[in-house]
């Protein structure tokens, strides 16, 4: 069997990968001209998503580019600390840039090809094959096709032209690196302040560096031309400084100290995608299910995706029974996470009344979380590489 992955990000390096661990043959086509190296700012890697990568033999190169972050301090924007939790001590946190490189790296260093500047525009499918299309008019075939081409995925609506567009999550995202600024926690937790205007992010890395990330709310969805605007000259670090103003917190001087180009994103979720497959196409991370930021995870899911596909594909006779065992074991999960991040997301953009209530409960709601531990289900999951996947079990 070959197969075609469209997407060259972290669920198409990913699946890649995992074909290759499998013994099926991958190629992967990459919409950008070239490695998009310097692309957005970090992201956490859960306990499950480096567990995946191990599956894979792959986590040895992330390892390396990151560093543990295994726990999250929560305080009020007046300084009050509301309470702290664990990540799991696997988790670890990276340059987004340095984890596409060490993924792409990795599907190199297997002898997979990628081909860049490939956009693809058009799927046909056939009874046993299917060949697609890309912007410059060159061509490719095979079996399968993996769209892993994020979260406006064309081969989504090639599966179903009826498919969920990604749901708006009203708050934005913009981030940056700080040198020089003395932050009172250890290198490795993270402390998220919910601010009197805005949420903010902060981790010390072990560089010396502060990575810090702003959630300002935004309730509709910005236009280009507005997301432009922000995106102008010094616009974001004004924007952030006058935000952050009021806060007990290293904010402002964290903003000051950054010399990083301030580049803000809308955030979008994908609760639920009725057709993840059709014929022998399927989707994998974030075009089957993106998951909002808050929730940490999906990058993790992405890679989840990959084990599970491989698997399936490897252990089950048929492409269309693959692909149903696929959805099956997947769905369930992912869409439950999708729901976290959305609740989580939620919390950001509480009004001043909403504030107060999740200021004075989210202590009580941080002590039984942990006392139920009830995110081990997300961050224990493992996918045991050796065991069969067998149909409706
Ligand atoms: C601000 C922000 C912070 C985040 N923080 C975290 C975090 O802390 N932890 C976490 O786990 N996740 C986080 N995420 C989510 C995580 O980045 C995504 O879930 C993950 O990148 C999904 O991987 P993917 O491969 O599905 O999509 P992507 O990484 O977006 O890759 C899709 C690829 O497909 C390519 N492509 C698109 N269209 C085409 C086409 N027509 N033809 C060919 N190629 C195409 C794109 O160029 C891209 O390379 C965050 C996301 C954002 C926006």
């Amino acid at each position: 069997m070959k197969v075609l992955v469209i997407g060259g990000g972290v669920a198409g390096s990913a699946t890649a990968i995992a074909l290759h661990c499998a013994g099926i043959e991958a190629e992967v086509y990459e919409r950008h001209p070239d490695v998009a190296d310097e692309v957005g700012l970090f992201l956490t890697f859960a306990g499950n998503g480096i567990d995946a990568l191990t599956v894979l033999g792959a986590a040895d190169p992330v390892e390396e580019a990151a560093f543990r972050t295994p726990q999250m301090v929560m305080q009020s924007g007046t300084g009050r600390l509301l309470g702290s939790m664990s990540n799991g001590d696997a988790s670890r946190t990276i340059r987004r840039a340095d984890l596409y490189r060490a993924l792409r790296d990795e599907v190199v260093r297997r002898g997979i090809p990628i081909h860049y500047g490939k956009a693809l525009v058009d799927v046909d499918q056939a009874a046993n094959g299917v060949r697609v299309r890309f912007a410059d008019g060159t061509d490719a075939s095979g079996d399968l096709l993996v769209g892993a081409d994020g979260l406006h995925s064309p081969t989504r609506t090639a599966i179903d032209p009826a498919a969920p567009a990604p749901r708006y999550v009203p708050v934005l995202n913009t981030g940056g690196y700080a040198r020089g600024v003395h932050v009172d926690s250890e290198p490795g937790t993270f402390t998220m302040v919910f601010g009197k205007r805005a949420f903010f992010g902060y981790v010390p890395a072990p560089n010396g560096e502060v990575w810090w990330f702003a959630n300002p709310p935004y309730p509709t969805p910005p236009s280009a031309s507005e997301l432009a605007d922000m995106n102008a000259g010094d616009a974001w670090r004004r924007r952030l400084l006058e935000l952050y103003a009021d806060d007990h917190t290293p904010a402002v001087a964290l903003i000051e100290a950054s010399t990083n180009p301030m580049t803000g994103w809308a955030t979008y979720d994908l609760p639920a995608v009725p057709h993840w497959y059709r014929g022998r196409v399927v989707l994998a991370g974030d075009a089957a299910h993106a998951t909002s930021p808050s929730s940490g995870q999906g990058a993790s899911m992405a890679i989840e995706d990959a084990v599970v596909l491989a698997k399936c594909l490897r252990d089950v006779p048929d492409v269309s029974s693959a692909l149903a065992a696929y959805v099956d074991i997947r769905r369930p999960r992912v869409e439950r996470i999708v729901k976290v991040g959305a609740r989580t997301s939620s919390m950001k953009v509480a009004g001043p009344v909403g504030r107060v209530m999740r200021d004075a409960m989210m202590p009580v709601f941080l002590r039984m979380a942990s006392r139920m531990m009830n995110t081990e289900w997300m961050h224990r999951y493992h996918i045991d590489w050796e065991e069969p996947v067998t149909l409706g079990g």
